[in-house]
């Protein structure tokens, strides 16, 4: 049984003391491939380090996270276009808007995700959308940049049944993350309407945890927690859900 971890933060500072050992617990339980989430610059030599000690397992994205659009944003987009020069990574993310921290940026916030899909584009790359309080948002862009070239990962899918199939429409997978554990969650009552092949699994590392870990730091491992209650969703076993959820990050990751 393989999981892929679609979306996981292993460089982030709450995992300095035992990083390792979070290491093995996910290789236990069968996670053997992590893609990597960029935020902004300042992480960029954490990531590179856990890169060096995990090649086979640890996949990187590069990217600048709604987040860190700053007044500096055009200097931080400057620093991913120099990272794209320098080498290949898997995805442009994450990116998108988030309206629950900030919505006084939201101006630049849109011109960077704009630029972002146009560079995921011109290099043929998924992208990773981060979405918080900002579907209308997000969903104009996507209108305006649908083609052919679009595609990639709605990470931590969160939305209803409507914006789900919406999101799917402009090339979309759904990252499934520990809210379909959560008793308030939703998304556990229509995702087995929504056939499994749009489906990725995740675990957004350190947040976020699932069920019975939530508030907790969470980890790679708990995974585990998540595919089964996927394979509760749709009944099926949860060796099929690791089979087909990994085969669907291998068509958005092309890895
Ligand atoms: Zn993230």
């Amino acid at each position: 049984m393989i999981f892929t971890d679609t979306h996981t933060h292993l460089y982030s500072a709450a995992f300095d003391d035992d990083q390792g050992e979070v290491m093995q617990r996910a290789f236990d339980v069968g996670v053997k491939r992590f893609f990597i989430p960029a935020i902004d610059s300042t992480y960029a030599e954490a990531m590179f380090a856990l890169e060096k000690k995990y090649p086979e397992q640890v996949f990187l994205m590069m990217g600048l996270h709604p987040t860190s659009v700053k007044e500096n944003y055009e200097k931080e987009l400057a620093f991913v276009e120099q990272q794209f020069q320098k080498r290949s990574f898997y995805a442009v993310g994450e990116v998108g808007i988030d309206l629950f921290w900030d919505t006084s940026t939201l101006n630049k916030q849109k011109d960077a995700f704009r630029k972002q899909i146009h560079l995921a584009k011109r290099l043929k790359l998924p992208i990773v959308i981060h979405c918080r309080e900002a579907f209308n948002e997000i969903f104009e862009i996507l209108e305006e940049e649908k083609d052919a070239a679009l595609f990639g990962i709605f990470h931590c899918f969160t939305g209803t049944f409507e914006q789900a199939k919406k999101a799917i429409s402009y090339n979309m997978k759904l990252g499934i993350g520990g809210v379909v554990t959560f008793k308030n969650g939703k998304i556990d009552q229509y995702l087995n309407q929504i056939p499994i092949k749009n489906i990725v699994l995740e675990t957004d590392s350190p947040y976020l945890a699932p069920v019975p870990y939530r508030g907790k730091r969470n980890e790679s491992s708990y995974i585990l927690n998540i595919a089964k209650k996927v394979s509760e969703i749709y009944e099926i076993p949860l060796q099929d859900v690791a089979t087909i959820t990994t085969q669907n990050s291998k068509e958005v990751f092309l890895k």
